[in-house]
């Protein structure tokens, strides 16, 4: 039976999931996730947003929504990255409560049932929690590990221990996380900075099914200043006091000469000091002239107030108003 889009809108539950050249996996995701959502929701919505493919992902959603109106696709006029993607997906999800999972079947459809029911227990945000990064290479779970061990200790946001972007958000967390217009997006920092009750759920992280990670490390090193510099402002605060500590050593160290000076007498070896400290402070400036600048670049970004995202074409969805998503 052919719902019309009106009816549609009311689906239960909404599942978004962003694509980037997966046209190899949606079809076993999409098969499984139909199974899944059939046994433990009254209607749902399937949203993949395209983000700007270049194989033949857009294809293969044309053909899977004509097949099944509840598949719902979103295509970026190009690659805006996943952060991007899940906000666009979210910003056209009418389900009671969304569920965002990644297109590569490392996040198990299967685990969206005890998501389901931790929801109708009154948990409005429920994450999958990752219980071994084995599917991630060695360097990268050293490096993840680093990164969170620092977000820990300067975020001004606690992110739970293994959560990431698979998990269930209710209606009113969406509604939350759409306000949040910004661009340097920090998904994992946003859903735990909206708060409301939260649980998570183990899972197991499968290899990838098809294809290799879109996250290279030169990504995954911006992912990671992105999330520091959205949450803290330690990095533009710290100069305040490496700068007092080393004016005080400065004066203490002029005191020394001057004293030195009276008692001995001008002294005019000191060319290797001058040169270490003159190189040591220039880079102590640049480094925190840089460190100004990513902050600048980035209000920069935010200012301009362009759109998260471009849209070329949607499948079974209707627009949003502008108003309704500022
Ligand atoms: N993805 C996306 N846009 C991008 C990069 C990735 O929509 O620019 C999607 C990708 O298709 C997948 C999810 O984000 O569904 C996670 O990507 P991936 O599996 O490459 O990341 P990893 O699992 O290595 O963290
Ligand atoms: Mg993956």
């Amino acid at each position: 039976m052919m719902r019309s889009d009106a009816v549609m809108a009311e689906a239960e539950l909404s599942v978004v999931v962003p694509s980037f050249n997966e046209s190899a996996n949606l079809r076993p995701l999409i098969e499984r996730l139909t199974a899944v959502l059939e046994s433990c929701a009254r209607s749902f919505e399937i949203i993949v947003v395209d983000d700007g493919s270049t194989d033949d992902t857009l294809e293969f959603l044309r053909k899977a929504h004509d097949g099944d109106p509840r598949i719902r696709v979103i295509a970026l006029s190009r690659n805006f990255g996943k952060e991007i993607a899940i906000a666009a997906g979210l910003d056209h999800a009418s389900g009671a409560a969304t569920i965002i999972m990644d297109a590569d079947l490392q996040h198990p459809p299967e685990m969206i049932t005890s998501f389901v029911e931790k929801w109708r227990e009154g948990y409005k945000n429920v994450y999958g929690q990752r219980v071994d990064r084995g599917a991630d290479s060695a360097l990268r779970r050293i490096l993840t590990q680093r990164f969170y061990q620092l977000f820990g200790s300067v975020g001004e946001t606690r992110l739970p221990e293994g959560a990431g972007d698979f998990r269930l958000l209710d209606a009113k967390a969406v509604a939350a996380l759409r306000m949040m217009r910004e661009h340097a997006r920090f998904s994992k920092g946003l859903y735990a900075w909206i708060g409301f009750k939260s649980i998570g759920v183990p899972f197991d992280v499968a290899p990838r099914q098809a294809g290799h990670s879109k996250f290279s490390y030169r990504k995954l090193t911006h992912f990671a200043l992105d999330g520091l510099m959205s949450f803290t402002t330690m990095p533009l605060k710290i100069w305040t006091y490496i700068g007092l500590a080393i004016s005080v050593f400065a004066l203490g160290l002029a005191s020394f000469y001057v004293i030195r000076t009276m008692i001995w007498g001008v002294d005019v070896p000191g060319y290797a000091s001058l040169i270490v400290s003159i190189t040591f402070f220039a880079g102590i400036q640049l480094l925190s002239l840089g460190i100004l600048g990513e902050y600048i670049g980035r209000i920069f970004a935010e200012v301009k107030r362009r759109p998260l995202y471009v849209v070329e074409e949607r499948l079974g969805l209707t627009p949003l108003a502008p108003d309704e998503l500022s």
